[in-house]
């Protein structure tokens, strides 16, 4: 269904919070479900590009890249890898032996997945095209800083493992998977039958679970994630407008975020280069509940944790004192997002997040994250705190 407010370019301020939702309901309610690398997607992407056009914005950089479009892959591949170990066991020394170092990579290979690393078994699954949008808007003056703004166009499923009974037990749950991993390896390398068999029928229910978790649809994805790309198009009307005096800004809408940061990763690949110092300022579930920062993200391992620079988390909060009525804290969470992929791979980074009940982001891979669950007035926070963060920057 396409309605009048389609790509409509708002005259006034475009950070009003009523104009930021119609962005949101024509990516959540119009397009609806946008599985990474599937043709909602890139309908997400095609409403992102005229919406840039009808503001001014002619040049929209398209970064095509290949993309499962479930985690489900980057978990289950390394199951199917240590069950595949556990199983030629039975050829004796040799089969134990290359079981043993099979459920060490797979056990290795989840802890990257958990971690925001790229999952290299991922490219013997099936493959979608997904890609990047991202817009330059260069500084009027000197340049002297750089500031990537990120929001991702995909969604992910409706999840039983993020009710809100479970989703605080996932990093225990995803160790505890690791854990399986190394000790089917550490079984077969001293030669147990008995525990090896526990181990792989122990594997086997994991992998159950991992499967169990894909039969949700996917979500509609109004506040994760479509609150942000509506704030990056307010911000991209406002920036282009009016350039700042020393800060380049990158705006970055990524593709198959919800598949393991796949988009964020192809960017980096391509763009690092130029990148190295920049500020990331990754935007996630903006759009209902009050404004945070994530101080310390617990990644999907209880060894996968990380954190921002110190120097993003110095402008964050040099922002919020500059600007109280935000009333923008830091927050330690259960989180993994893109900044993961950042500051793995050397990168400067924060997020931004607003926190519903229970200081949860409200509606997380469930199918009530639509477009009636969102809140102008946080999506008009978020984007106005995010400008006030880019010109602090600009004023140093
Ligand atoms: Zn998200």
């Amino acid at each position: 269904m396409v309605d009048v407010r389609d790509n409509a370019v708002p005259t006034a301020d475009p950070l009003i919070g009523t104009t930021l939702i119609d962005h949101v309901s024509a990516l959540a309610y119009n397009v609806g479900p946008r599985p990474a690398g599937h043709e909602t997607e890139n309908r997400a992407r095609s409403y992102i590009r005229k919406t840039l056009t009808a503001m001014g914005i002619e040049e929209v950089k398209a970064q095509p890249f290949t993309t499962t479009d479930t985690w489900a892959y980057a978990l289950g591949s390394p199951l199917a890898l240590s069950l595949g170990g556990l199983l030629i066991s039975r050829l004796g020394w040799p089969g134990r032996f290359l079981g043993s170092i099979l459920g060490g990579a797979a056990a290795y290979l989840t802890w990257r997945a958990a971690s925001g690393l790229r999952q290299p078994l991922d490219q013997f699954a099936p493959q979608q095209t997904s890609a990047n949008l991202i817009v330059r808007i260069p500084s009027a003056g000197r340049p002297k800083h750089k500031v990537v703004l990120l929001a991702h166009t995909d969604t992910n499923r409706h999840r039983d493992s993020f009710s809100d009974a479970r989703k605080g037990m996932l990093p225990k749950i995803v160790t505890g998977i690791m854990g399986l991993q190394a000790a089917g390896a550490l079984a077969q390398f001293i030669g147990n039958p008995w525990l090896t068999r526990a181990i792989g029928v122990a594997q086997m229910a994991s992998l159950g679970a991992v499967l169990a978790d894909e039969r949700g649809p996917y979500v509609d994805g109004a506040n994760d994630n479509a609150s942000a790309v509506g704030c990056l198009l307010g911000l991209a009307q406002t920036l282009n407008a009016n350039p700042l005096q020393h800060t380049d800004v990158w705006i970055v809408f990524t593709g198959a975020e919800e598949s393991g940061l796949v988009g964020v990763h192809s960017f980096l690949d391509e763009y690092g280069d130029q990148l190295m110092g920049a500020y990331f300022i990754d935007l996630e579930m903006v759009g209902y509940g009050q404004l945070a920062y994530i101080a310390e993200y617990s990644g999907f391992s209880t060894l996968s944790s990380y954190a921002p620079d110190p120097e993003s988390v110095a402008l964050v909060e040099r922002t919020a004192i500059a600007n109280p009525s935000f009333r923008v804290n830091g927050k330690k969470m259960m989180f993994l997002d893109e900044i993961a992929a950042v500051r793995r791979r050397g990168y400067n980074g924060v997020t931004l997040v607003t926190l519903g009940p229970g200081e949860w982001p409200a509606n997380w891979h469930r199918d009530t994250d639509a477009i009636g669950n969102i809140q102008p007035e946080a999506l008009e926070r978020s984007a106005r705190f995010t400008l006030a963060m880019l010109k602090t920057l600009d004023a140093d």
